[in-house]
């Protein structure tokens, strides 16, 4: 994170001057490389949640202040820069941009999902049923994939902002931006004109998101010590139980995805260096597993895509819609907790067709999911509900259902990191084989 201040750096017009830094009793916090910093945030944050237990959770809110500062930042950053996103590209390579983005993301996701059950078809995870029994049931509506279609499209627009249905507001923000990219090639000076000066106000809006997204990561390491103290605190003893496998099994289906579907892609695929990739890709992979929200990720995962050299046209397109389009590891983690959720309640796991029913399924879902924290969770019911397995009041199913959302927020933060990764490997592939990244910064 250090380089984003490369970002606009060049646009400075008052560059500082050649005075002495002062040094004051908290320069070392701020002189710290920021990753370290957070990373430090991260460990202690384990030690202390699992040493204090619940006596550590009144340090909830400075983890809750973080995410609310990302929450904050979120509409306007996803707002605008898919808005610029969309109108900078020209009309003409609009449809092959978006095209390739999308089948490369629905690809992935559906890999993923037969992933997670792979691992849960070998790994096998499943729950004492007395254990499910007394599990608290709990019944939760799951949307139903038409109505999740039909939501894409706001009926008004205010109010998708205000209740943040970012599906909704990424339809509307890309239908602007391709208004405006078409004004902006317009032969009439007039309307060449609004187009150039609506261009101009939301790359304004974008930028200073942008500035304001470096302030609040100084902050990272504080929030991520106590988001992961208040996990740790409240989850610890469980996740050694027997729910030990499930979350082995997404785990080692996320890494198997990242290494196989990522680095395939990245280094066969498009001929790039992994080395060079993951340098700038650790970034947004560390603020997604702490944040758990793809979405509060965006502005991190830009700078990534910014110093790997990816045009702005793509990745301020590509980024912000995977960040709610592309759910890799909500995928995988949907196939894990399926077969483990059928082994438990019915002892046996699935058929190949009701394998096929989830893997459409759950690829479809992860396109409704938001880029929030636990977002996956409740597109599960989706899943279950499609392959016959409804989440009904003190039932079994309930029952198992419950006990997964006990370690939601650990599973939550190894899907998050690879959702975002996979928003930014699938961006550098397209923008690699559309020849259109920046080599010179791969020579590092
Ligand atoms: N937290 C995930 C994300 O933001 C969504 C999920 O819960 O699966 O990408």
């Amino acid at each position: 994170m250090g380089k984003q201040q490369n970002r606009g750096s060049n646009r400075n017009p008052h560059p500082p001057s050649n005075q002495t830094v002062t040094k004051h009793w908290y320069s070392w916090y701020f002189d710290c490389n920021l990753l370290y910093r957070i990373l430090i945030g991260l460990v202690l944050g384990v030690i202390l949640g699992l040493v204090f237990k619940d006596k550590i959770l009144w340090i909830a809110p400075l983890g809750d202040l973080f995410v609310r500062l990302l929450k904050m930042i979120m509409m306007p950053i996803i707002l605008s820069t898919l808005i610029v996103g969309a109108s900078s590209v020209s009309p003409a390579n609009l449809g092959k941009v978006s095209v390739r983005v999308i089948i490369f993301y629905l690809l992935t996701s559906a890999v993923a999902v037969s992933i997670g059950l792979l691992m849960g078809v070998f790994f096998r995870p499943m729950a004492e049923l007395s254990e499910v029994a007394e599990a608290v049931g709990r019944e939760v509506d799951a949307p139903s994939i038409t109505q999740i279609l039909l939501n894409i499209v706001p009926t008004s627009v205010a109010q998708v902002v205000v209740n943040e249905s970012i599906l909704a507001v990424i339809f509307f923000a890309l239908l602007f931006g391709i208004g405006i990219s078409y004004l902006r090639v317009s032969p009439n000076e007039r309307i060449k004109k609004g187009g150039e000066l609506l261009y101009t106000f939301f790359d304004g809006i974008a930028e200073v998101m942008m500035l304001v997204i470096k302030g609040i990561m100084q902050y990272a390491p504080i929030g991520v010590l106590a988001l992961v103290s208040v996990v740790f605190a409240s989850n610890g003893p469980k996740v050694i139980g027997s729910l030990g496998v499930v979350t082995a099994a997404c785990f080692i289906g996320y890494a198997l995805h990242i290494i196989l579907v990522y680095g395939g892609l990245v280094k066969f695929y498009a001929g790039l260096s992994l080395k060079r990739y993951f340098k700038d890709a650790k970034h947004p992979f560390i603020t997604a597993f702490v944040t758990r929200s793809s979405n509060g990720t965006l502005p991190v995962s830009m700078e990534a895509a910014h110093n790997l050299g990816i045009p702005k046209d793509i990745y301020s397109f590509s980024l912000p819609l995977g960040a709610t389009l592309n759910m890799d590891g909500t995928a995988i983690y949907q196939g894990v907790c399926a077969v483990f959720i059928a082994l438990s309640v019915w002892g046996r796991s699935f058929t190949f067709s009701e394998m096929g029913i989830i893997v459409v399924t759950a690829t479809l879902a992860s396109i409704g999911t938001a880029g929030v924290p636990g977002a996956g969770a409740i597109m599960l019911l989706l899943v279950l509900d499609a392959v016959g397995l409804p989440v009904i009041s003190g039932s079994p199913v309930a029952g198992a259902y419950a006990m997964i959302l006990g370690i939601d927020a650990l599973l939550d933060m190894g899907r998050t990191a690879l959702n975002v990764t996979g928003d930014l490997s699938c961006t550098t592939v397209v923008a690699k084989k559309m020849g259109k990244i920046d080599l010179t910064k791969w020579k590092s």
